[in-house]
């Protein structure tokens, strides 16, 4: 049985009996695996803190073809702690690794671990005004490394490259826009008005780029969720989206984010 050391993100724990663990973990070089952390629930652990958003070195008996791996050792490197300090953190995080759970592949995929990793980072240092922008940037950002990005530069009927003041319509199921002559708009037209300078927030959103950050945010948190519940969890619930948006809602003492 190889004994790997490998790069992870834990993403959600549980408890298995009244001393262990089981881990999901993002891992580098080996996709996200199930591991089973024995005693890590003893006060004096030699994993120490073990818990969601926690990166380190994870010391793996890997079996391939089991559900369940043996962890044996964990070097934390960054712990992520502070994402605990408001709920739009926390709550930006946890979708953020959700989105991988819910997309959970045992291939190697060191972009998505790379754009995971650096997303909790730029969600923790963000200041409390910033950290919308940013949730909505990492959030784009890890469906882009996921490969379910829109595209967003040219019209799915003509095919005609959209000009930057462009205003045009997003067909999000095809996860396409369609410009002005293809799509005029009116209860026949598919999908919903994209304006050309929601088009290129959203551009920059799927590179990761939060800024400039946009004025109004009801429409974009909109527009991900309908994104998301379709191609990402088919329409089933997206628990930490919901949370996130109760926790914008709590933070601006009015509607909420869902204001488009
Ligand atoms: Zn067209």
């Amino acid at each position: 049985m190889p004994v790997l050391l490998l790069e992870s993100i834990v993403l959600q724990t549980f408890p298995y009996s009244e001393t262990s663990k089981i881990l999901r973990l993002l891992t580098r070089t080996h996709g996200v695996r199930s591991a089973l952390a024995r005693g890590a629930m003893r006060p004096k652990s030699k994993y120490g803190l073990l818990e969601p958003f926690a990166e380190g070195l994870a010391t793996f008996h890997l079996r391939e073809g089991r559900e369940l791996q043996t962890l044996s050792g964990f070097e934390l490197t960054r712990s992520h702690q502070a994402l605990g300090r408001n709920l739009v953190r926390f709550g930006g995080a946890s979708l953020l690794a959700e989105l991988v759970l819910r997309t959970a592949s045992e291939e190697s995929h060191p972009a998505l671990f790379d754009a995971l990793s650096a997303g909790l980072a730029h969600l923790e240092a963000a200041s409390d005004e910033q950290v919308e922008a940013v949730a909505l940037a990492e959030c784009w950002n890890l469906v882009a490394h996921l490969g379910f990005a829109p595209s967003l530069d040219e019209c799915l009927a003509c095919g005609r490259a959209i000009g930057e003041d462009e205003d045009v319509r997003l067909d999000h199921a095809a996860g396409a826009v369609l410009c002005a002559k293809c799509a005029p708009g009116g209860t026949s037209s598919p999908g919903r008005p994209l304006p050309a300078f929601a088009r290129a927030t959203l551009g920059r959103f799927l590179r990761g780029v939060a800024w400039p950050a946009p004025e109004r945010t009801g429409a974009h948190w909109a527009l991900l969720r309908r994104f998301l519940l379709h191609h990402v969890v088919e329409g089933s619930e997206l628990r930490s989206l919901e949370f996130l948006e109760s926790a914008l809602q709590e933070r601006s003492g009015t509607g909420g984010p869902d204001d488009a």
